[in-house]
């Protein structure tokens, strides 16, 4: 197929910006491409070469362009360069210097779709030594047999500029009606992209097999499917009459989304669909060995953690393990992370993406063995606004930025790429910062794993009632302590160690080992949230919510020079949480 072709379509997508007479474009261009060129064609009217989560794009560096331009026009690098400045489009700049080409070539031969792809291809593959002199001279082939108009959109294409604005959902469109009857092909075309996340496949099945393959479509490991995605709502009374008057409450975890298809190996997938499988290579291992299924697909939330103690971190530890080619190994020992699986799409050739939610997750919990690193996240399935709302402060006290309500009705199977009123995120509508630090007191310790064994993993730390004289618990302590503090925690605490709860701590929580109220260590945390489990403040703002330090730290400080009555009151940190409120 002539490149011309293509060219011609462009330039008139490029003329319009109203969407019908872009797909009309695409249809005829598509009516006209041979079937075993389709996916190439599609691929390259979005400006790529390869569906995204192959990884592979164009974007060659603009000197080397130039330079091919150079060589195949006669004209010299600085002459093309300020043309370029003053045009601003390599692009633009490569049709006028073609067009008034000094090096005459004698036998141009037609450019064809085939070997435009191909060298496209040739350059965005080409890597080490001498990869710089080949992109320039396999560029320098396409640029010196195109007509100027040709060259414009070669060179858009290579250096990673053609944007026709033709989105995935207009290239669908175009599809059904040059294969097939438009209302009835539209939603099968679109569920087969939905689940492989690739239009030039799907393109290329249906101009090659006809509607039927496209019914017939199954799911491929290895292949992303397109993550589906949640609404939002404030209130929880609507968010439970919204799903149906009954809904799964799920932790909303605060972290990076992941889609692991698991085969002899791991491929792991980001919400966007890059391929991620690189950066976490801990987390491929862990799955290996959890996944009991030859074949699965699953989706879960991957979460910085603080290893001794099982705490989740915030948000933005994760980033250190993104986009990372070196260092990864370094990277994954100093941000270790959970992932919490919620989701199950696929398993040994089942798609299970058509089947229930809760019937989702049973297979889910049939195929994974929970690990250190592999959990399956937190539910309750509730009508009852208040254990939703008791449920979310548990999430919140634990480190997840609030509950993702899903229904779980007839209407629960998974709509791959689609945001509906199936999954709704309740989220706090306020963020807070803590900014002074405050004073509690450790009433227990919680047994440390891993690199703690032996030591302990958290404290667990109380505000003071001076109207009560009691201590109430207000956050588990395990971020912030150096090996040598932790190498002697026991031995400090040796003589305060008591069997049962001391009579002036109140606490719903039970640690390993209780403690007689004595030090004092000084916390500083991220903000005051309200909480099921602590009885710090409890009633106070809300009935049967205390509240909570969340992810707190030490900072180092022993204050030796307080009594546990001296440390931070209860009604402290109630004002506290009031002063956060008022400064939002
Ligand atoms: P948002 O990014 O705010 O639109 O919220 C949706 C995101 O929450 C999803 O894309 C996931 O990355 C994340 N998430 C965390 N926990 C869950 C869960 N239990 N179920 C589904 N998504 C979750």
């Amino acid at each position: 197929m002539e490149y011309a072709r293509l060219v011609g379509a462009y330039e008139n997508i490029d003329a319009t910006t109203k969407r019908l007479e872009m797909t009309g474009h695409l249809v005829e261009l598509f009516r006209e491409t041979p079937p075993d060129l389709i996916d190439r064609v599609v691929y390259l009217s979005q400006g790529k070469l390869y569906p995204d989560f192959v990884g592979i794009e164009m974007g060659m560096d603009e000197k080397l362009a130039i330079r091919s331009l150079s060589l195949s026009s006669g004209y010299s690098e600085s002459k093309i360069e300020s043309e370029w400045k003053r045009s601003g489009d390599l692009g633009l700049t490569a049709a006028e210097v073609l067009k008034e080409r000094k090096q005459v070539t004698l036998f141009r031969e037609p450019l064809t779709v085939e070997k435009v792809y191909g060298n496209l291809e040739k350059i965005a593959r080409a890597t080490g030594p001498g990869s710089q002199y080949l992109k320039v001279k396999l560029l320098a082939d396409l640029l010196g047999n195109a007509s100027p108009d040709e060259a414009k959109y070669v060179m858009k294409a290579v250096t990673g500029k053609l944007r026709l604005g033709v989105a995935d959902m207009t290239i669908l469109d175009a599809l059904a009606i040059a294969f097939a009857d438009a209302k009835e092909a539209r939603s099968e075309i679109e569920r087969a992209y939905n689940l492989s996340s690739d239009l030039g496949m799907v393109a290329g099945m249906l101009a090659k097999h006809g509607l039927g393959a496209i019914k017939d479509f199954k799911i491929t490991v290895g292949k992303p499917i397109r993550p589906m995605l949640a609404e939002r709502l404030t209130s929880i009374e609507e968010i439970i009459e919204k799903t149906g008057g009954r809904c799964a409450a799920e932790y909303k975890y605060d972290g990076l989304r992941v889609q692991a298809h698991v085969s002899s190996e791991i491929t792991l997938f980001s919400r966007r669909l890059e391929n991620i499988t690189g950066q976490f290579p801990d987390v491929c291992d862990a799955l290996l060995k959890s996944i009991r299924a030859k074949e699965a697909i699953v989706e879960g939330e991957c979460v910085p953690v603080n290893v001794e103690t099982g705490e989740m971190l915030p948000f933005q530890q994760i980033s250190h393990r993104r986009g990372r080619k070196h260092g990864v190994r370094e990277a994954v020992e100093e941000f270790p992370v959970i992932l919490f699986l919620f989701d199950c799409l696929y398993v040994d050739g089942e798609d299970l993406t058509g089947e229930d939610l809760l019937n989702r997750r049973e297979r889910l919990k049939e195929i994974v063995e929970e690990s250190a690193r592999v959990k399956i996240s937190d539910l309750v399935v509730t009508d009852d606004p208040r254990v939703f709302g008791s449920f979310f402060e548990k999430a919140i006290g634990d480190g997840c930025e609030g509950l993702l309500a899903k229904s779980i009705g007839a209407d629960s199977r998974y709509r791959a790429g689609a945001r509906g009123w199936q999954w709704i995120k309740y989220k706090r509508d306020y963020k807070s910062e803590m900014i002074d630090t405050i004073d509690l007191v450790a009433v227990g310790a919680f047994a440390g794993r891993g690199r703690r064994t032996g030591t302990y993993g958290a404290l667990l730390m109380a505000a003071y009632d001076p109207d009560e004289d009691v201590f109430k618990t207000v956050c588990k302590l395990g971020a912030g302590f150096d090996d040598e503090t932790l190498a002697k925690l026991p031995t400090l605490f040796k003589e305060y160690l008591i069997e049962h709860t001391h009579p002036r701590v109140r606490s719903e929580l039970k640690p390993d080992y209780w403690l007689t109220p004595s030090f004092v260590l000084e916390v500083l945390g991220a903000e005051i949230t309200l909480s099921p489990i602590h009885t710090c403040g409890l009633d106070a703002i809300r009935e049967g919510s205390g509240l909570a330090i969340r992810f707190p730290r030490f900072t180092g400080t022993w204050r030796d020079d307080k009594s546990p009555e001296d440390a931070t009151t209860v009604q402290e940190v109630v004002e506290m949480y009031e002063r956060q409120l008022k400064r939002v």
